[in-house]
């Protein structure tokens, strides 16, 4: 049993009834596809923050356009709150079910529809996953780059506004979704956007439907770019006297303006857990763990500039991953990461944070919250995809002891608090959810809180999208 979150940290839960009515008629349109099954609902009803909400009445799991658009039509009739689900690896409290309602799970629908690869452009059912995608297109000497630590969806990643280590060199979900079909809280199936590689054509509502996290609409089709594939790929790692001196070099490649693909921070004691996790024997000290895209004598140019930053900084060789299956097992130990560090202590919970700062002043925010972490004596795990200034704290603490979790939600209230002041963002990747609520009136201000409530009063005019997630109403 977890130690109870401190009171200014529950999540307002005001459960709205879910009519019989309702049942019995998603029973009636979905038969086996609809299930009220405990186990299934709180499956569905929890993620890997540490807030916790009773589960949906029910999950509906769609295989087509048709059944997403049946399902809230039906909610919508009954007033009923939708939450739609991908496979739930989202981190903030985003799939909590706080005014009840049901789960819409479209991890069914995970067909890739349209290969354009003369386009550069795939489209693909919402619950196609990031691995599914790239094993799909792998015959056109195509990839897509967006790589979240997870295996999630295009769906969730449109929602969430996902990245991963690839961002700093091909942006994020923002820059590579072209298009997207949608249901709306009426049940309505509506598109935005085109193959177009741009458009002036009116709002854009595909951005704005993209980070929206299941408040506007469910997405039932992704169109996104695909990128060629490198000719050359050389991945690296060089390890650092110092994690200041390693954000250092990060910094100077950057301003440099140096095309890398990928530049992660791992610091020393993350590395240890790597190790031990990965069965990989990497130096235990601050790394960097690089990865160079182009032409053989544009990636051999890229790599010996940054060599030379590095060294200017005490960064010690690069030692190369020389064969592709090194360079897999490296950048599969950077993502098993998050699980390296919850092995690491038995029983553990990591409460992840995901601050994002201008890249000048990387250095600032990154340096002064790790001196904060190691005065408070917990456990944590430090990875980030600094190129773009954002990084990830985990916080590992033991669940059932309720000191550990203030101590850790006090340390990310500093550590937000601090990019905010650095004119960062408290959110890098990871969306609002719950956890962040109160952050983003921080961050964005009353003024602009209010506008995104009136775009949501005015598509949603019920207030069934995902309610109580991103802002109260
Ligand atoms: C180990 C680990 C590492 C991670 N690393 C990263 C990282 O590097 N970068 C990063 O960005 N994130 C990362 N994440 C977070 C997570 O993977 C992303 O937020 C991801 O985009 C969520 O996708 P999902 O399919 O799991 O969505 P879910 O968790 O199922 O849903 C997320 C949100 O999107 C909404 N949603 C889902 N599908 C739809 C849809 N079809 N239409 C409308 N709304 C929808 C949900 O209602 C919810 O609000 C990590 C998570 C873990 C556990």
């Amino acid at each position: 049993m977890n130690a109870p979150l401190p009171v200014h940290l529950l999540p307002e839960i005001a459960q709205r009834d879910t009519p019989a009515a309702l049942i019995d008629a998603l029973k009636t349109r979905f038969a086996a596809q609809c299930s009220t099954a405990l186990v299934v609902r709180e499956q569905h009803g929890r993620d890997e923050s540490s807030f916790a909400a009773p589960p949906p009445a029910a999950v509906v799991f769609a295989e087509s356009t048709q059944d997403v658009a049946d399902a809230v039509k039906l909610a919508s009739q009954h007033n009923v709150p939708v939450i739609p689900f991908g496979v739930g690896t989202s981190l903030e409290g985003h799939l909590l079910a706080v005014q009840g309602g049901i789960s819409i799970d479209v991890s069914r629908m995970n067909q890739v529809l349209h290969i354009n690869a003369e386009d550069l452009t795939v489209t693909v059912q919402p619950g196609v996953t990031r691995k599914q995608l790239n094993e799909a297109i792998k015959s056109t000497g195509l990839f897509f780059p967006i790589d979240p630590g997870a295996d999630a969806t295009l769906g969730g990643m449109s929602a969430t506004r996902a990245s991963g280590t690839n961002a700093v060199r091909y942006g994020t979900m923002r820059e590579n979704v072209l298009a997207l079909e949608v249901v709306t809280a009426s049940g309505e199936v509506i598109r935005t956007g085109t193959r177009a590689k741009k458009s002036s054509a009116g709002y854009d509502l595909t951005r704005l439907m993209v980070g929206s996290e299941g408040t506007l609409g469910v997405i039932t089709e992704v169109t996104v770019r695909l990128y060629p594939l490198p000719e050359a790929i050389s991945a690296a790692v060089c390890f650092f006297p110092s994690i200041e001196a390693a954000v250092r070099t990060t910094i100077e490649v950057i301003q440099l303006g140096v095309p890398i693909a990928r530049v992660e921070l791992i610091d020393h004691n993350t590395v240890r857990m790597v190790n031990a996790h990965s069965k990989l024997t990497l130096r235990e000290e601050p790394m960097l763990l690089m990865e160079f895209h182009g032409s053989p004598s544009g990636v051999k140019e890229q790599a010996e500039l940054v060599q030379e930053l590095a060294s200017s900084h005490g960064g010690q060789a690069f030692e190369w991953a020389s064969t592709p299956e090194e360079r897999t097992r490296l950048w599969a130990a950077r993502h098993n990461a998050y699980f390296a560090a919850i092995q690491s202590r038995p029983g553990c919970r990591a409460i992840s944070t995901d601050t994002c700062v201008p890249i000048s002043r990387l250095a600032d925010c990154l340096l002064a919250s790790v001196a904060e972490v190691d005065a408070s004596g917990l456990p944590y795990f430090l990875v980030g995809h600094v190129g773009d200034g954002n990084f990830h704290f985990g916080y590992l603490i033991d669940p059932d002891d309720a000191r550990e979790r203030e101590v850790a939600e006090g340390l990310n209230h500093q550590l937000v608090s601090r990019a905010l002041a650095l004119e960062g963002t408290c959110t890098g990747e990871h969306g609002v959810g719950l956890h962040k609520m109160d952050f983003l009136l921080t961050e964005a201000g009353d003024g602009a809180v209010e506008m995104m409530r009136t775009i949501k009063r005015a598509l949603d005019p019920k207030n069934i999208m995902n309610p109580g997630k991103i802002f109260s109403l």
